[in-house]
């Protein structure tokens, strides 16, 4: 591969000397001995005085495929605010594994410690390939690619034609990105979260703006990721939310009004009431 010319990122997981952050987790650290991966407790978040999040509380097994619903205004973005070190809470307690606390690391110490989140807008690089994009979201020194770049080594470039295959974007590895899909631009920017081998991810409104197609693609791809990762979804799209078919968490007024399989959660009063009683 010729050596590519860097381009422009806002992405915060990627500047910040993430080389010097080795000492917040050693592999093998982080601590799944309970099987919990998240654990968020009574957490608390005000903007002048309004409680966006109000004792909230949450534990999301590993391996898990969490979907968060809710009504606007609820707090789910503010969640995941919380989560990544975006917002810090007033009060409350949010552990990763059994021993990491997440309130007392920086937003880039979190993410390179293996929570990965998506937003809704992609920022992938439009005039690289798919395969360049991937290859640039590679977990490692960025001192090291910012120099060398020239040589991958085989482990490297199989991950990558891996990823491209849960992607399906594997025809699609040397067209630039720009050319893409709105669905498969959202593909490949899950495709380079998980190049960074996150062991969370979070992924708010995934599927906005996609076809029905494209939509139950994404869901065939959670469900094949759910397991090696760990996933926490907000989304609105309830035909989505059936096919993931786990676990729900309902959010109003910033915390858990119900949890449960869905059917469980549509057919509970407090549920129907926010929803339809706005
Ligand atoms: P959701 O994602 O469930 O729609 P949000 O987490 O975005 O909800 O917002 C929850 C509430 O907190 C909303 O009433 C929103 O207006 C408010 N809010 C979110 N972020 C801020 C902020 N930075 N400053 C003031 N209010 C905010
Ligand atoms: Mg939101």
């Amino acid at each position: 591969m010729s050596a590519l010319a860097l381009p422009a990122n806002d992405n915060p997981d990627w500047d910040s000397g993430t080389a010097e952050l080795g000492h917040v987790l050693k592999p093998g650290q982080l601590d799944l001995s309970h099987k919990v991966i998240l654990y968020l407790e009574d957490i608390t978040v005000s903007f002048d005085g309004f409680r966006a999040l109000d004792k909230l509380s949450l534990t999301i097994d590993s391996g898990e495929l969490r979907c968060i619903i809710g009504p606007n205004g609820a707090g789910k973005t503010t969640m995941m605010d919380v989560i990544t070190g975006k917002t810090r809470p007033d009060e409350g307690t949010i552990f990763f594994g059994q021993t990491i606390d997440l309130t007392r690391l920086s937003e880039p110490e979190i993410a390179h410690i293996g929570i990965g989140r998506k937003f809704q807008k992609p920022t992938i690089f439009e005039n690289h390939t798919v395969f360049e994009n991937l290859e640039l979201a590679m977990k490692t020194d960025k001192r090291v690619w910012r120099s060398l770049f020239a040589v991958l080594d085989s482990a490297a470039s199989d991950r990558i034609a891996e990823t491209l295959g849960l992607i399906r974007l594997s025809a699609h590895a040397a067209r630039p990105a720009g050319l893409l899909s709105h669905g498969e631009k959202q593909w490949l920017e899950i495709g380079m979260l998980l190049m960074q081998e996150p062991k969370l991810l979070l992924l708010d409104e995934p599927v906005a703006g996609m076809t029905d197609e494209e939509s139950e693609r994404t869901g065939e791809l959670f469900l094949s990721l759910a397991g090696r990762h760990s996933l926490v979804v907000v989304e609105h799209d309830m035909a989505f939310v059936r096919q993931i078919g786990g676990k729900v968490s309902v959010l109003h007024e910033g915390s858990v009004l119900a949890e449960g399989r869905l059917e469980e959660v549509q057919a509970d009063p407090r549920v129907i009431e926010v929803y339809l009683g706005r």
